[in-house]
C-alpha cells in the first residue's frame, strides 16, 4: 500500500508508541497533583512547551495544550471575542474548524469579512488590505492550505495589520507548516499559531496552541482550570508527549528536501498526460490535479483497490457537496469534479512515488477509456 494522503493524517512513528506507553502506564500522574512523580510529569510538559515556543522562534508568550487543531482555532477565535464594534477578518480558503467557527460569529452578531484567494490559492492581498480597519479585532489567515498547498505571506499579512489595523490580533492556523515549512511568530507578529501532532506522525487527539500574550483570550471551556485557566480538563499527557517524540523525531530540512524532489517526480509522470491539470501552487507537501473527465472520487476508490490511498480535497469535507476552497481560487466544475489531492509524510521513497504515479496515471487512462 501506498499512502498518499497525509494532509488527511499521517502515520504515527512508532517510537512515539513506546513514549506514550510510558506515560500511560508507567508515569501516569495527574500533572497537577502536589507529589513528586506528578510534579515531574508537570516539569515534562513544561519541556513540551518549551520546544513548541523554540521550534517556532518565540521568545516569549506561552503554548496551550488542546485537543488538536479544532480546538485551538475555536479557543484563539471564540477565545479573543470583544464586546463593542469590532469585526472579525477571515480568509475563503480556512479550514472548516476556523471557517464554520466565522459563520457563528457572524450568526451571534458580530461583523465578520471574508477575504477572497487568488488564483494561485493564495489570499487576495489588497482585498484583506480592503477588509482592515482600525476596528479589527481578529485577522485569521492559514499559513500553508490543506487543500490546495499555497503558502500565505504571514509577514506580508503583519505588515497590512500593522498599518491598517494596529489593534487587531493575528491568527494563524499552522497545522499544514508545523515540522515542514518553519515560521518566525516574532517575527511575523502572530498572536495565536495553532498546531496538531497527526499531521506530523504524532498521536491523533492532541495539539496545541501558541498565545503571545495570554491577556487577550478567555477561555471557552469552563472546569478545574488546568493550561493556566485557558483549558480546563485533565491533560493528555501520553498524548503529548507522544507529540514530543514526533517533533524531535522529524529533520524538517532534510525532509523538505527530499518531498520537494518526490514532487517533482510525480509532477513529471502525471505531466506525461495533457488532460491532467496539475495544480502545485506551494508546499510541496501537498500535489492537487483536476484529473479532467474522470470523477475525482471514482478515481480514488479504484487507486484503493491497487493499493494506492489519495485524497480528494480535505478529508473533513469530502462529504459535503462542492468546494468552497477550490471554487474560490477560480476551478470551474469540472475541474473541481475531478480534483484529487496527493500528499506526501517525507518518508515515501523516489520508487514508491514513481510507481504511484504510473498507476495514477494508467488508472486514470483506463477510467478515461470506458467513460469517455
Ligand atoms: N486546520 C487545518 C489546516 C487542517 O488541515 C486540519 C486537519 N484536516 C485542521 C485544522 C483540524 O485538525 P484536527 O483534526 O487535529 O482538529
Amino acid at each position: 500500500m501506498i499512502y498518499l494522503d497525509n494532509a488527511g493524517t499521517t502515520k504515527m512513528f512508532e517510537e512515539c508508541l513506546a513514549v506514550m506507553e510510558k506515560y500511560a502506564c508507567h508515569s501516569f500522574f495527574n500533572p497537577s497533583a502536589g507529589y513528586e512523580p506528578a510534579i515531574r510529569v508537570s516539569q515534562d510538559l513544561e519541556g513540551v512547551r518549551k520546544l513548541i515556543l523554540n521550534k517556532l522562534g518565540a521568545t516569549k508568550g506561552d503554548v496551550f495544550f488542546t485537543s488538536g487543531a479544532t480546538e485551538s482555532n475555536n479557543l484563539a477565535i471564540m477565545g479573543s471575542r470583544k464586546n463593542g464594534k469590532w469585526n472579525y477578518v477571515f480568509s475563503m480558503g480556512e479550514h472548516p474548524s476556523v471557517y464554520n467557527v466565522a459563520k457563528e460569529l457572524a450568526m451571534q452578531g458580530f461583523e465578520v469579512r471574508f477575504v477572497k484567494l487568488d488564483n494561485n490559492g493564495q489570499i487576495n492581498y489588497s482585498e484583506l488590505e480592503k477588509c482592515l480597519d482600525e476596528k479589527t479585532r481578529l485577522i485569521s489567515i492559514m499559513y500553508v492550505s490543506n487543500e490546495t498547498g499555497a503558502i500565505n505571506d504571514i509577514e506580508r499579512v503583519n505588515e497590512l495589520r500593522k498599518k491598517y489595523s494596529p489593534k487587531a490580533l493575528l491568527q494563524v492556523d499552522g497545522v499544514q507548516a508545523f515540522c515542514k515549512i518553519g515560521i518566525d511568530v516574532e517575527k511575523c507578529g502572530v498572536d495565536f499559531y495553532t498546531i496538531s501532532a497527526h499531521k506530523f506522525h504524532g498521536p491523533k487527539g492532541v495539539g496545541a496552541l501558541y498565545v503571545k500574550n495570554p491577556q487577550c483570550l478567555k477561555n471557552i471551556i469552563y472546569g478545574g482550570g488546568q493550561e493556566k485557566g485557558l483549558r480546563s480538563g485533565t491533560e493528555n499527557v501520553a498524548g503529548i508527549m507522544g507529540m514530543k517524540e514526533a517533533i524531535e523525531h522529524i529533520d524538517e530540512n532534510k525532509n523538505f528536501k527530499h518531498v520537494c524532489n518526490l514532487k517533482k517526480v510525480l509532477c513529471e509522470t502525471l505531466s506525461k498526460d495533457e488532460r491532467i491539470k496539475i495544480l502545485d501552487v506551494g508546499s510541496p507537501y501537498i500535489l492537487g490535479a483536476s484529473m479532467l473527465g474522470v470523477n475525482g472520487e471514482t478515481l480514488m476508490r479504484v487507486l484503493q483497490d491497487k493499493g494506492v490511498l489519495i485524497g480528494k480535497g480535505s478529508a473533513c469535507s469530502t462529504k459535503k457537496a462542492g468546494n468552497r476552497v477550490l471554487e474560490s481560487i477560480g476551478l470551474n466544475n469540472e475541474e473541481i469534479k475531478s480534483h484529487i489531492r496527493i500528499s506526501f509524510g517525507g518518508y515515501e521513497t523516489e520508487d514508491e512515488i514513481k510507481n504511484a504515479g504510473e498507476i495514477i496515471l494508467k488508472t486514470y487512462q483506463e477510467i478515461w477509456e470506458k467513460v469517455k
